[in-house]
């Protein structure tokens, strides 16, 4: 018997909820993760005049060991999506993605076989920015979305049914681009 069945309806496991929420969306920290030219639009954003620490996010951690959030900055080419999807491997959960620009969320002007047409074909995404490149005020703009969205986020196993399925497993190019036997 839990203490929550004698409280009115989930009183307790909703202010513990928000609790954890604001805590974790109250110290995001971003793994230093940069492809291209959206990526200097993101270092702006951790400069002094946008700064990003405001919003607890000033520590942008090496190891995605010590991330929780992933910026995709720029564009994924075949070649550095298995890195990538290995560093979301490697980040702890809860994690989270932000897809920065329209190179990352959909591969942009680069409609070739060397970029990946999206960044969510390999890790699910959370927020997409749009813009080429996003000006700092967007990404924060993006970032305070995505804590609206951590704040409504249900906890531990809720949690896992409601990401199950939404986790795409990384398709070699050697298969996405091989031939096709003719339908
Ligand atoms: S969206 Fe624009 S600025 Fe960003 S990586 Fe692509 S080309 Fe560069």
């Amino acid at each position: 018997m839990g203490l929550e069945e004698k409280l009115p309806s989930g009183l307790l496991l909703t202010s513990v909820e928000k609790l954890v929420n604001w805590s974790r969306k109250s110290s995001l920290w971003p793994a230093t993760f940069g492809l291209a030219c959206c990526a200097i639009e993101m270092m702006t954003a951790g400069g002094p005049r946008y700064d990003l620490a405001r919003f607890g996010m000033e520590v942008f951690r090496a190891s995605p060991r010590q991330a929780d959030l992933m910026i995709v900055a720029g564009r994924v080419s075949q070649k550095m999506a298995p890195v990538l999807r290995q560093i979301y491997d490697q980040m702890p959960e809860p994690k989270w993605v932000l897809s920065m620009g329209v190179c990352a969320s959909s591969g942009g002007m680069f409609n070739n076989y060397a970029i990946l047409q999206g960044v969510d074909h390999i890790v699910p995404v959370d927020m997409y920015l749009p813009g080429c490149p996003p000006r700092p005020e967007m990404l924060l703009d993006a970032i305070l979305r995505l804590h609206e969205k951590i704040m409504h986020e249900p906890l531990g196993p809720r949690r896992a049914k409601q990401l199950a399925g939404t986790r795409p497993e990384l398709i070699p190019s050697s298969v996405k681009f091989g031939k096709r036997e003719p339908a």
